[in-house]
C-alpha cells in the first residue's frame, strides 16, 4: 500500500503533504520503522520504510485508501479494462455480455427487439463520463460502507494478536475521511493579460489566505492576475481529483501547476459543479471532522454487544462446576461474538478423564480489557435499583 500517513513522537498521524520529500523522523503506523517520503512525479507522494517494507504495509493500496479517490481505474484488470474501452471508445460491444458481471456496462432491449448496451454510472468513472453530482452519489456510500468494513474488523479483532493493525487500518481510513470533509472544494476564475483560465483547488482554510498565494504563485508567469471566485463546496474535498481526471482534456499546466483549465464551455463546467447537492454530515462523519476516535479505537462495547450481567460475574468469578449449572449463561459465553466473528470466551478443555470448562485467551484479554466498562455499566444499574 502506499502509505499516506506516518507518525509522529506524539504517536499523531502526519499527512504526507506536510512534510517535505526524503529523510523523515516519522515512523511506520504500522510497525513503527523509519520512513522517509517519496514524492516523485509518477505515482501519489506516500511513504515508505527506510529499511525493508513491513508485512502490514506490503498488503494491497485497496485496504485503507478511499474508494475511487484518486484512482478512477476502477481496479479492473487488464483483459476487463481493454474490453470496457474498446466498448467507450469503438462501440465494440462484443464482450458486453460478460462486462455486466463487474457492473460497469447494463442490458437494455430496443424497441425492436435488439439487446443493446449502456455504461453503468460505475462504468463511466475510468471516463470521467459520469457527472460530479452522481460521482458524489456514487462515492459517498462506497466510503462510508469501507468505513463500517474497518471498524466492524477492528470491533472483531479487539483482544487478538491482529487489534493493533486493524485499529491503525481504521485510524488511516478516518484520518483520510477527515481530510476530505475538512476541505472546501472552490473553483476559480483567474484573469490574466493573456486571456482567462480557470482553477480548482481545495483548502481548509478562509479563501482569502488562499487566494494570496495562488496570486504569488501566478506572478512569474503572468505577472499580476485577477482572481474571480465562482464558488466554495464544503466538505468536497473527495472531488477535486475526480473533477481533474474528468476535465484532464482541458488541463493547461503552468509550470509544475497541475489545477489550471482553459474550457472551451466554462457555463457546462458551472452548472456541473453547481448540480452538486449540498454535503451533509452525519454523526459519524460529524465526529471524524471534529477528530474524535471511533468508538472502537476507544474500546466501547455497545450495549447489543455487551454480556449479560450474570455472564459477566461469571467470567470474573469463574469456576467450572458453576458453569456447567448454568447451561444458559455458560452458552452465552461459549458462543459469543464479537464484530459478528466467532469469539468464545469460555471453551471445554480437551483433557480426561473430567470434561472441564476454563476461559480462553481471549477471555483473559477481553475481561481485562473492558472490566472498567462493564463495572461501570452494571455498578450504575445496581444503584439504580436500590
Ligand atoms: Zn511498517
Amino acid at each position: 500500500m502506499y502509505l499516506p500517513y506516518g507518525i509522529n513522537e506524539q504517536g499523531q498521524l502526519i499527512y504526507i503533504e506536510s512534510v517535505g520529500r526524503g529523510k523523515t523522523t516519522l515512523r511506520c503506523p504500522y510497525c513503527v520503522m523509519p520512513l522517509i517520503a517519496r514524492k516523485g512525479t509518477k505515482i501519489a507522494p506516500h511513504f515508505a520504510h527506510a529499511g525493508k517494507t513491513c508485512r502490514e504495509a506490503r498488503r494491497s493500496t485497496e485496504t485503507v485508501a478511499l474508494p475511487i479517490y484518486d484512482s478512477f481505474r476502477l481496479h479492473l484488470s487488464g483483459k476487463v479494462w481493454e474490453a470496457l474501452r474498446r466498448f467507450h471508445d469503438d462501440d465494440d460491444d462484443s464482450d458486453c455480455y460478460w462486462l455486466e458481471d463487474y457492473g460497469v456496462v447494463k442490458s437494455f432491449i430496443t424497441p425492436y427487439g435488439n439487446e443493446r448496451y449502456n455504461l453503468t454510472h460505475k462504468g463511466k468513472i475510468p471516463f470521467g463520463d459520469l457527472s460530479l453530482n452522481l460521482f458524489n452519489q456514487f462515492q459517498e456510500p462506497l466510503i462510508r460502507e469501507q468505513h463500517d468494513k474497518l471498524e466492524l474488523a477492528a470491533l472483531a479483532a479487539l483482544c487478538t494478536v491482529e487489534e493493533s493493525t486493524a485499529l491503525t487500518d481504521l485510524a488511516l481510513f478516518r484520518a483520510q475521511m477527515r481530510r476530505i470533509l475538512e476541505t472546501t472544494l472552490y473553483f476559480i476564475e483567474v484573469r490574466t493579460s493573456a486571456g482567462s483560465l480557470h482553477k480548482i483547488g481545495v483548502t481548509t482554510r478562509p479563501l482569502e489566505k488562499r487566494l494570496a498565494e495562488i496570486r504569488a504563485d501566478l506572478m512569474p508567469h503572468f505577472g499580476s492576475v485577477e482572481l474571480a471566485p465562482l464558488g466554495t463546496w464544503a466538505h468536497r474535498g473527495n472531488v477535486e481529483l475526480y473533477f481533474k481526471h474528468r476535465y484532464r482534456r482541458f488541463q493547461k499546466p503552468i509550470a509544475t501547476l497541475t489545477e489550471y483549465f482553459a474550457f472551451e464551455d466554462v457555463k457546462a463546467v458551472l452548472r456541473d459543479l453547481r448540480r452538486m447537492k449540498p454535503k451533509g454530515l452525519d454523526e459519524t462523519e460529524q465526529a471524524i471532522l471534529a477528530g474524535e476516535s471511533s468508538r472502537v479505537e476507544r474500546y466501547e462495547l455497545n450495549p447489543a454487544e455487551m454480556l449479560s450481567e450474570q455472564a459477566w460475574q461469571l467470567l470474573v468469578n469463574f469456576s467450572s462446576d458453576k458453569a456447567k449449572q448454568n447451561f444458559e449463561v455458560r452458552l452465552e459465553l461459549q458462543s459469543h461474538r464479537l464484530g459478528k466473528r466467532a469469539r468464545p470466551l469460555v471453551e471445554f478443555a480437551s483433557g480426561f478423564p473430567e470434561l472441564r470448562l476454563e476461559i480462553t485467551d481471549y477471555g483473559h484479554a477481553y475481561q481485562e480489557r473492558f472490566i472498567d466498562q462493564y463495572q461501570r455499566m452494571y455498578a450504575a444499574d445496581i444503584t439504580e435499583s436500590v
